[in-house]
């Protein structure tokens, strides 16, 4: 037996980026079919309950930081709620020493922080006089010690890449990896004095924006998102545990093929839509030339290990910020801990407290292949020592892995982005999106899915 079905758009893979684009074409009344691997949708976002608590596997939280994440919340008001963190989020920790230190939030808590070195502070001061960069390849560590010093690299930078890409400062490229720093000083000529006058520019022009740097999850778990974007585009749309996908391009438009309840699947489509990651894409469109294959699939992501503990009666420091992160030259065996209890609502019985801690990363990549009970061990150690915990006997213990979590945006990304338009190009109505190209916050996917809704319509 095999089954047949003839559609307007095939997007592959229901992660928040497919979910999305789907969401907005059935707004929109498009005719559309999703074709996802997994037995659920959602992607790396996965929300857990058990015990009392609940916790998130993957993401924790996501950055209010563009319109289209607040219409999307507005699009879904009557099936999932936005949860916005408050001020105490502005407090973060980053552990110099083995102590952790408040990271600076205004000028004259960075003039005292004990986080930098003198003469960096003085750098900093003298950062707008600083002539701009010349080299779009230019590595993030390089960028940063040369205008605001070694010290700001090392407490500031490094932490804040550990949190976001899990990465490593000397292989991510500013104008991909962080663009909007980047450009602040292609177009300002200075991060500060940029800083200013873009903000002085937003409030001549009158234009309101509704993005800002507010965190952002979901009463009950991002999982709520996940599964309200699946009720909103239609479940009818959907087909999963779909295995074995492969593309061809056909007539003028696309053929695909795979195996779904052991049967064959084909379906007939004038555009295809992939959100998958970078290294899936040589297995579903084989038909692309091999260079630009390699171009697409070469791109490196960090192996991230997120560890949730969750307490019933804590014992440990005062939980009063977003959590803390841990400079790679502190030499320890984690990345960072959140604790999204302090932050977010119902998360734990009551008094109890939920961390998530982040192991693993671009440069303690060889954590990911150890076993549990070392793991286990490790986390033990490090976090009885950094939350000041009298005995660790947590009521919640769980491990997750994910082989490709955050893809690293370094020199390889113009040939990268280069190689998605060359193949658009050539076959019309192929659409390569997803975490490889646009940015790979939840907001940033957001966006994606929303953009291409458009040119899709169109
Ligand atoms: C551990 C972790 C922590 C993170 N923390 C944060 C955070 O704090 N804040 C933040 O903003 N972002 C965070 N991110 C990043 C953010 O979660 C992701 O960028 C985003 O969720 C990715 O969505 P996506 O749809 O592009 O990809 P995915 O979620 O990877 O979805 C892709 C989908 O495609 C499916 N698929 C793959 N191959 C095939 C195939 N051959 N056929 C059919 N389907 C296929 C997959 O099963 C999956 O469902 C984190 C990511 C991870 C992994």
């Amino acid at each position: 037996m095999s089954l047949y079905k003839e559609t307007d758009i095939v997007i592959i893979g229901a992660g928040l980026t497919g979910l999305t684009l789907a969401h907005k074409l059935n707004q929109k009344k498009s005719d559309f079919i999703v074709l996802e691997r997994d037995a659920k949708v959602g992607g790396v976002i996965n929300t857990v309950e058990r015990d009392g608590f609940i916790f998130e596997t993957g993401p924790n939280t996501g950055v209010l930081g563009n319109e289209q994440v607040m219409d999307l919340f507005d699009d879904l008001s009557l099936l999932c709620k936005l949860e916005v963190a408050g001020d105490s989020v502005n407090k973060r920790y980053v552990l110099k020493d083995g102590k952790w230190e408040a990271m600076p939030t205004g000028l004259w808590k960075g003039i005292t922080t004990p986080l930098f070195t003198f003469g960096d502070k003085l750098r900093i001061l003298g950062e707008p006089f600083r002539s701009p960069g010349t080299n779009p390849n230019e590595t993030l560590d390089q960028l940063v010690v040369r205008r605001m010093g070694k010290s700001f690299l090392q407490y500031a930078v490094d932490p804040f890449i550990l949190g976001i890409y899990a990465g490593d400062p000397s292989y991510l490229v500013p104008k991909y990896a962080l663009p909007k720093l980047y450009n602040l000083e292609q177009k300002y000529g200075s991060f500060i004095g940029g800083t200013i006058k873009m903000a002085k520019e937003k409030k001549k022009s009158g234009i309101k924006t509704r993005a800002t740097r507010k965190i952002f999850s979901v009463e009950g778990g991002l999982g709520n998102l996940t599964k309200a974007l699946h009720h909103s585009a239609g479940f009818e749309h959907f087909f999963t545990s779909v295995t074995n996908i492969n593309v061809t391009p056909h007539e003028n438009g696309f053929l695909i093929q795979g195996t779904y309840n052991n049967e064959d699947i084909t379906i007939k489509s004038n555009k295809v839509v992939t959100t998958i990651g970078a290294h899936k894409i040589p297995m579903v469109l084989p038909f692309i030339d091999d260079s630009s294959l390699k171009s697409l699939s070469g791109l490196k992501y960090a192996r991230v290990v997120q560890v949730s503990l969750g307490f019933r009666n804590w014992n440990g420091m005062k939980l009063d910020g977003f959590g803390g992160l841990i400079p790679h030259s502190e030499n320890r065996d984690i990345l960072g801990v959140l604790f999204p209890s302090a932050f977010l609502t119902g998360r734990t019985p009551e008094d109890g407290a939920l961390l998530s801690v982040f192991m693993g990363g671009i440069r303690n990549d060889d954590i990911f292949d150890l076993s549990d009970n070392r793991i286990q061990t490790m986390v033990e150690k490090e976090i009885k020592d950094l939350m000041k915990l009298k005995a660790f006997n947590p009521d919640l213990f769980n491990i997750s892995r994910y082989h490709h979590a955050i893809p690293q945006y370094g020199a390889d990304s113009e040939a990268r982005i280069n190689a998605v338009d060359r193949i658009q190009n050539k076959y019309k109505g192929l659409f390569i999106a997803g975490n490889l190209r646009n940015g790979i916050g939840m907001a940033d996917r957001i966006k994606q899915g929303f953009d291409l809704a458009e040119e899709l319509i169109s």
